[in-house]
């Protein structure tokens, strides 16, 4: 006889079959037994609590009731037949009524027995009633772990209820694998790991998840739970990160030559921030170890990031590399282009620049001027990429607002020289710091988090639909000043066509109040061909208009100093960091900004916090965190592809120190025992070989 163990096929398990099977493997991906345990409750209903009959109200949720059944009858015909019970305790009596499985219920509801009935009391007439409760009889019997206080709640779906996998139903099966087999359940984690964070064993962290002893019991498994959960997922991605600093060797930056000096001492018009020079020391130290670098900067808008990659880049140049800048869109590639030329003048390296538009002829000779090492820095678009762009010895690569590069294009940067060149990824976009541990927890993160001195701080205003026209007098008297001004609209994909009308009735009204020819309005959206596009951000730029309006087009890296107001239609369509990011296109000039946020008058609770949130602060760490608290991670941008969403029990938002626990327990075990070599760790040895991880060159991202 087929003896079934714990990672039996769900098919053999009592009370399954292959109907159910089907339906468990199609509808929650369950194949196993131990996929079955690892589905979790989502939610607790606390069994302890009674309520008398006296004490019901219409609202609310799920109660329970001891009472005794005190008269039971069939009536009505045909699909309206139902069985209506009269249920009494000693403050007064509702009715329960059943109008499915009335055989069943005819049978086993006892007239003059005493139950447990739980569900959600309804009010018709004054009279209340439950449909449908789940009847227990009184006092309990010994449940599996003891009295069932908990009760636990599963996810179900509604091809799963036909097939009565309700959460009761699937209550019952996790009580069958577990009486069966929880014997068998391995523990997953070192002894000394346990024991150092006082973790539940899994055996016990299973039992109590499903059917919890008491409201402590349930908590120290959900804490085992989650602790697992992160530890292996940051297991993971610091394995990844030690085998490739193991395989692949990187560029030694050892000198700080006459580049970096000259600019340092002679060019650099301010002093460095104490967050900038720290990253920069950062990279320093990370090109003088042999071993490739992949480092995250985050700095919010403004921060000052940009100094930060081009002292990276000269000091490759003072070691004989070339170094190269990779910006999403044309228009940021020639403003680094430009801000970099601008900055180093025609002193030191050379600088070049190649995108989509670099015509051919020119390209021709900009590929020989590479393969020859005479230029020594390269910024442009994913045209830098193409097989066809080859360097002399490429050291370094410096990738703005990484989001839009995918792990294909990285790849390929990678093989544009011997040794990979070194890898720094700037991002505007500051994500909370347990988001970055587990999005980029195979990266080193520096973090820019300290603006230059003598920034003003943008001046944040919420302003409703009723107070448009003092918005309007307030950009009269700003462009008057000589400032040019932002308007933001949301264009969304699936209210595409209603966006645009709300775009182009804004336009109109615009041009009333502010006509030609002493007002230019400026027009880019994402439905423009891009020359167009180029050349109304082009008359922006040069101050030609004085009103841009745009959609999201220009929430990344545009620089215009001049422009000190933003102002954002429809504010609480957006969400908090993409806000935030538009907020930062102004803020650059000397002179005090504004971001106005317009919003209808009814707004949610969630919106309106968002709002509140910007007029309250401007530090961008702050506001994802926020953010993550708001919406949780899956919103947040780079998550989707990553492990983040397939957690099932932690949360990022709310595990932040299990999480850091998890992670530094790795981050130490790493360095006592690199290869996992020790037999205490094992267990997380054979985790890895299983996961098989073992890393090649394009699986790394
Ligand atoms: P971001 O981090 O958004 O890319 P930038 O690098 O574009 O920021 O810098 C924004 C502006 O601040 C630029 O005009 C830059 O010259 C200036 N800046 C950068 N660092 C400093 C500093 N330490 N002191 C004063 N101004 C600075
Ligand atoms: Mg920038």
């Amino acid at each position: 006889m087929y003896t079934a163990t714990i990672d039996a096929p769900i098919e053999y398990l009592k009370g399954v079959g292959p109907m159910r099977a089907d339906l468990l493997k199609k509808e929650l991906g369950i194949y196993t037994y131990a996929q079955l345990l690892h589905y979790y409750p989502f939610r607790y209903i606390d069994r302890t609590r009674f309520y008398k009959i006296a004490e019901l109200q219409p609202e609310l949720p799920l109660v329970q009731i001891v009472g005794r059944i005190t008269g039971k009858e069939l009536i009505g015909e045909k699909h309206k037949k139902r069985i209506v019970a009269k249920f009494t305790d000693d403050s007064g009596t509702i009715e329960l009524v059943w109008f499915q499985s009335l055989k069943w219920v005819d049978e086993h509801v006892e007239r003059g027995k005493v139950y447990i009935a739980f569900g959600k009391p309804n009010v018709f007439n004054g009279q209340f009633s439950i449909s449908h409760p789940e009847l227990e009889t009184y006092p309990r019997p010994q449940t599996l772990a003891g009295n069932l206080t908990l009760q636990p709640i599963y996810n179900s779906t509604e091809k799963l209820k036909k097939r009565f996998l309700d959460s009761k139903g699937i209550q019952q099966l996790q009580r069958i694998v577990l009486e069966q087999h929880l014997r068998e359940i391995p523990e997953n984690m070192p002894a000394y790991i346990l024991e150092k964070y006082r973790l539940m064993s899994k055996r016990d962290a299973m039992l109590n998840i499903h059917f919890p002893g008491s409201a402590s019991a349930l908590q120290l498994a959900q804490r085992r739970l989650k602790f697992e959960e992160l530890f292996f997922l940051q297991l993971q991605l610091l394995n990844s990160k030690k085998l490739r600093s193991l395989k692949f060797k990187g560029a030694l930056f050892n000198t700080v030559g006459h580049n970096v000096n000259t600019f340092y001492k002679e060019i650099l018009p301010f002093e460095l921030t104490n967050a900038q020079k720290r990253v920069i020391k950062e990279v320093r130290l990370d090109t003088q170890r042999g071993v490739q670098m992949n480092r995250l900067v985050q700095g919010d808008v403004g921060s000052g990031k940009t100094v930060v990659a081009l002292m990276s880049m000269l000091l490759a140049n003072d070691n004989g590399y070339q170094a190269c800048m990779m910006a999403p869109t044309e228009i940021l590639a020639r403003q680094h282009y430009e801000s970099l030329t601008g900055l180093l003048g025609d002193k030191l390296v050379k600088v070049a620049i190649l995108t989509g538009s670099t015509p051919k002829k020119q390209r021709s000779k900009l590929h020989e001027a590479l393969e020859s090492g005479e230029i020594q820095i390269l910024v442009g678009t994913h045209a830098l990429i193409e097989d066809k762009v080859q360097f002399q010895n490429l050291g370094l690569v410096v990738i703005d607002e990484q989001h839009r590069f995918g792990v294909e294009q990285r790849a390929k940067l990678w093989r544009k020289n011997q040794i990979p060149p070194h890898i720094l990824v700037m991002t505007a976009t500051p994500i909370p710091r347990t988001l970055a541990m587990t999005l980029y927890g195979d990266l080193d993160v520096s973090v820019i988090d300290e603006l230059p001195k003598g920034r003003k701080p943008i001046v944040t205003r919420h302003l409703y639909e009723g107070q448009r026209l003092r918005m309007f007098g307030f950009m009269r008297e700003e462009i008057q000043k000589g400032r040019q001004v932002y308007v933001v609209y949301p264009l969304i994909k699936e209210s595409e066509k209603l966006d645009l009308l709300h775009l182009e009735a804004g336009i109109e009204q615009l041009r009333y109040q502010f006509p030609l020819p002493n007002y230019q309005i400026s027009i880019v959206h994402g439905q423009m061909k891009n020359a167009d596009k180029n050349f109304e951000m082009q008359k922006f730029v040069e101050g030609k208009s004085q009103i841009m309006v745009a959609t999201t087009v220009i929430e990344v890296g545009v620089n215009v100093p001049n422009a000190s107001i933003m102002i954002i239609e429809n504010a609480e369509r957006f969400g908090l960091s993409q806000l935030h990011q538009l907020r930062g296109r102004v803020g650059r000039g000397a002179e005090q900004s504004f971001c106005i946020l317009m919003s209808g008058n009814k707004l949610s609770k969630e919106g309106k916090v968002r709002l509140e949130t910007m007029v309250k602060t401007n530090n961008g760490f702050e506001i994802s965190e926020i953010d993550l608290q708001l919406r949780g991670p899956g919103d947040i941008q780079g998550t989707q592809q990553s492990g983040v969403l397939d957690l099932k029990l932690a949360d990022l938002a709310q595990d932040q120190v299990i999480l850091a626990e998890a992670r530094s327990t790795i981050i130490e075990l790493f360095d006592e025992d690199p290869m996992l070599d020790h037999p205490k760790n094992s267990l997380l040895k054979s985790y890895l070989n299983k996961k098989n991880q073992g890393i090649t060159f394009d699986k790394i991202s």
